[in-house]
């Protein structure tokens, strides 16, 4: 499938008057040219002129608002691809254990926070970061040790495990003689006694147990994350899992006028249903429409992730006969997508080893052919045989750049559970990239930081934020600045099936753009994400500013 045609990028109606101008600037476009201008005009939230200062001069009136660039950098508002807003902007409000670097720090938190907070019956946090610990994670008594008494819930910055005291245990109503639910485990020590830590399906238990999220909170975790999203330049987003909770914050925020960014929300779907749950579906997403939420996706997890061994992989796990598991048999994943793709959904997999790739481009291809340009997201380990599939079967490779660096989490716990060779294999932007297929970038967040020039930056380094300039991680991966702002721009319109409306600046188009201060063409790649956000606007009006 090919982009539609776009409208040409320096004309458009000269008899009105523009309500802003932004002139003399370094205006990346974004259109089917890449054309580069130093100037647009905005009147009623769309765009009506892009090309040269002079003719946007010409649309100013007395009332237009004029902004001189004086050279800064603007491009088509940035969209991220793969985010959890609501949820990320609730766990900023709970206990926040993000990039904490020792136990010590951690259990220093959680201590304090629970002394701050002594009305709450639960404590509940996450981010806590799973190279911290071994491999089978931690265990309740450290937590019981800073808060005997009351429940303590915290979530891995996997999104993938939690970690719970005992008393959280107990209310949980996990023993040493609960089964480990389908697609969960319950981590356990020599003896079978549960250690505290729980891994995916398994933190249903304490979920079910703690104090539901009320409206209200989701609805204040969602104005957290749109207010940062606001200043990192963000104006679209795919809602990587709404779940009824989330899918009612977005809902309210639309309905109060609060949604300041694009949202293609993707409804949870339960692998056990199977296609009988797409009725639900069909009546969540008609609910949810708005101005500027649509809930036209629904997310699949194919599988776990690689740290946890929950990942599905083609060949066991190192010194294991396990190949991780995936949460679908083929038959059934396949049943879901052609029921979801049927009703309208474009569907988004989480795949993260190369057999849950593998099988969600089997069920893509089983369809017969799609218009609705299904996501993988992740795509972490690959085979190379499955890449070229991905444009074939007209889908997209949803990417998080920031974790393809080889950090902590890919020394510690990644490749010693695959193996040197598989970990060549690992996040291969480039190859997707000589593969056909459209890349689409996004955070994950909270799972990982929001700013999409962190994404960026990684992108074109594979290497940390903080490290400076050196060699790249794989550098045959690596991208160039122009298509990782692709990524973040007019692929990202298109993964969420809105190019015709926004992602590039072009007459016609919404006038969702960021100002950065400085042109990334012109910063040192390993500096890129230090780049200041100036100015965010969604349809013409300035929602976020430095
Ligand atoms: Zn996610």
């Amino acid at each position: 499938m090919t982009l539609p045609p776009y409208g040409s990028s320096d004309s458009g109606p000269t008899s009105q008057t523009a309500d802003l101008i932004l002139k003399n600037g370094a205006v990346f476009t974004m259109d089917a040219n890449r054309s580069q201008v130093t100037a647009v005009a905005v009147k009623d939230g769309k765009i009506v002129f892009v090309g040269g200062d002079t003719g946007a001069e010409a649309l100013r009136g007395s009332s237009t608002r004029v902004v001189d660039l004086q050279g800064q950098m603007v491009l088509p508002g940035l969209h991220d691809s793969h985010v959890h807003l609501t949820e990320g902007g609730l766990a900023l409000l709970q206990c926040d254990l993000t990039g904490l670097t020792t136990v010590q720090q951690v259990l220093d938190k959680v201590a304090s926070y629970a002394a701050e907070h002594p009305a709450l019956a639960w404590i509940v946090g996450g981010g806590w970061a799973l190279t911290l610990f071994p491999p089978e994670g931690p265990t309740h008594q450290r937590l019981d040790a800073v808060v005997p008494d009351r429940p303590v819930l915290l979530y891995g910055d996997d999104g993938h495990s939690a970690w719970l005291n005992a008393e959280a245990l107990r209310l949980s109503g996990i023993t040493k003689d609960t089964a480990d639910p389908p697609n969960g485990r319950i981590e356990r020590d020599a003896a079978g006694e549960p250690t505290g830590t729980l891994r995916e399906s398994a933190l249903d238990l304490p979920i079910a147990a703690a104090p539901p999220i009320s409206r209200q909170e989701y609805a204040d975790g969602l104005r957290v994350g749109l207010r940062l999203a606001a200043e990192l330049g963000i104006t679209s987003i795919f809602e990587a899992n709404a779940t009824p909770g989330v899918l009612q914050s977005y809902q309210d925020l639309d309905a109060g006028g609060e949604l300041t960014l694009r949202v293609l929300a993707a409804l949870a779907t339960k692998p056990l249903e199977g296609p009988e749950q797409v009725a639900a579906l069909i009546q969540a997403r008609e609910r949810a429409h708005g101005r500027r939420l649509r809930a036209n996706a629904a997310k699949i997890f194919v599988d776990g992730v690689i740290e946890a061994q929950t990942a599905g992989l083609l060949e066991p796990y190192v010194g294991s006969s396990d190949s991780g598991s995936l949460n679908f048999t083929p038959q059934a994943l396949n049943a879901l997508v052609q029921a979801l793709d049927d009703a309208g959904f474009t569907v988004h997999f989480h795949a993260i080893g190369d057999r849950a790739v593998r099988v969600a481009l089997d069920s893509v291809e089983a369809l017969g052919g799609t218009d609705l340009r299904p996501s993988i997201a992740h795509v972490e380990l690959t085979d190379p045989a499955d890449l070229p599939r991905i444009a074939q079967l007209g889908g997209v490779a949803n990417i998080q750049p920031r974790w393809a660096i080889e950090d902590e989490d890919i020394k510690e716990l990644t490749e010693p559970v695959i193996g040197p060779e598989r970990a060549k294999r690992l996040y291969t932007f480039g190859s997707m990239r000589d593969a056909g297929a459209l890349l689409a970038g996004g955070s994950d967040w909270p799972v990982s930081g929001l700013s999409p020039l962190e994404g960026i930056q990684v992108a074109i380094t594979r290497r940390a934020l903080n490290a400076g300039p050196g060699e790249a991680w794989l550098p045959e991966q690596l991208l160039t600045l122009q298509e990782a702002l692709e990524a973040y721009t007019i692929n990202g319109a298109y993964a969420l099936l809105q190019e015709d409306v926004t992602g590039s600046l072009e007459v016609g188009k919404l006038a969702d753009m960021v100002v950065l201060e400085r042109n990334l063409f012109e910063v040192p790649p390993s500096q890129i994400s230090q780049v200041r956000v100036l100015r965010t606007f969604v349809e013409g009006e300035e929602v976020g500013r430095a």
